[in-house]
């Protein structure tokens, strides 16, 4: 088996002021060192500034929750994915189940998106993830097959060698409601045959996080599944020790899978 190191991701939303930003970076930036798992804050862009003064010298990554698919030009209120990296973000979420619904991004937008930011030499979060109904309607492997299908249609399965794919089921999220660690791990499985199938090495060394109201109380159960390399946080990451617990039940099955 590839040795996947766990990646945490915060995705602070629409949340938090300059101030408030500052105070959460810094806490998540003391708790983190010496974790043996990737942690990864994505703020607003425009408190990309503040935050990577504060995590700049800690082991604590930076992302954004969005970007354009275009690299430059006359799209007003966009902000685009050199200039996130010019901010020093290693990661973009791409596809996020708010941007699909709120704002009507298709696959092949967010496929589009996906090549400008590892153009940009980021990494993106490919978000992937069915709806109630169509979990209801026995969809899910449809659903997740034709979100993967459009990024494998523009980038081939070479689009997945420096990609972050995030399962978060759309009726899990910011409802308190989880995927069981069986189910989860079943949509997981999924994922990781699909892509092993075209290419295997790129497959087994895919980290493919979990998201959907995932806290203190269940990570452990979940990040103990074979394919869960980790979590996309939503409400539990705009609190430090909330997120911090999540992080160090990532650390500990690493602890377990090297004893
Ligand atoms: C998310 O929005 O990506 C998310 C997983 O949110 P929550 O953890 O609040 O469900």
């Amino acid at each position: 088996m590839a040795n996947r190191q766990p990646l945490i991701a915060g995705n602070w939303k629409l949340n938090g002021t300059r101030e408030s930003v500052v105070e959460l970076a810094s806490a998540i930036a003391s708790g983190a060192e010496g974790l043996s798992t990737e942690v990864l804050v994505c703020p607003v862009s425009v408190h990309l500034s503040d935050v990577l003064a504060v995590v700049g010298k800690s082991p604590v990554r930076l992302g954004a929750q969005n970007c354009a698919e275009a690299e430059s030009g006359a799209y007003t209120g966009e902000v685009s994915a050199t200039m996130l990296k010019e901010f020093a973000c290693e990661y973009v979420i791409v596809g996020h189940s708010e941007r699909r619904s709120l704002y009507h991004e298709t696959s092949e937008q967010v496929a589009q998106k996906c090549l400008t930011v590892q153009k940009a030499g980021m990494t993106p979060i490919l978000c992937v993830g069915e709806t109630l109904e169509e979990r209801e309607a026995e969809q899910v492997e449809a659903v997740i097959a034709a979100q993967l299908d459009a990024v494998l249609k523009v980038g081939n399965v070479e689009a997945f060698r420096q990609m972050v794919v995030a399962y978060e089921p759309v009726w899990a999220i910011g409802t308190g409601k989880t995927a069981s660690p069986e189910e989860a791990q079943a949509v997981h499985a999924l994922i990781r045959e699909k892509i092993s199938s075209l290419d295997p090495e790129i497959g087994s060394s895919l980290r493919i996080l979990y998201g959907g109201s995932m806290k203190a109380e269940n990570a452990a159960s979940l990040l103990g599944q074979a394919d869960i390399d980790g979590g996309l946080i939503g409400g539990a990451a705009l609190d430090a020790t909330s997120f911090l617990a999540i992080c160090e039940a990532a650390a500990s099955t690493v602890e377990k899978s090297a004893s």
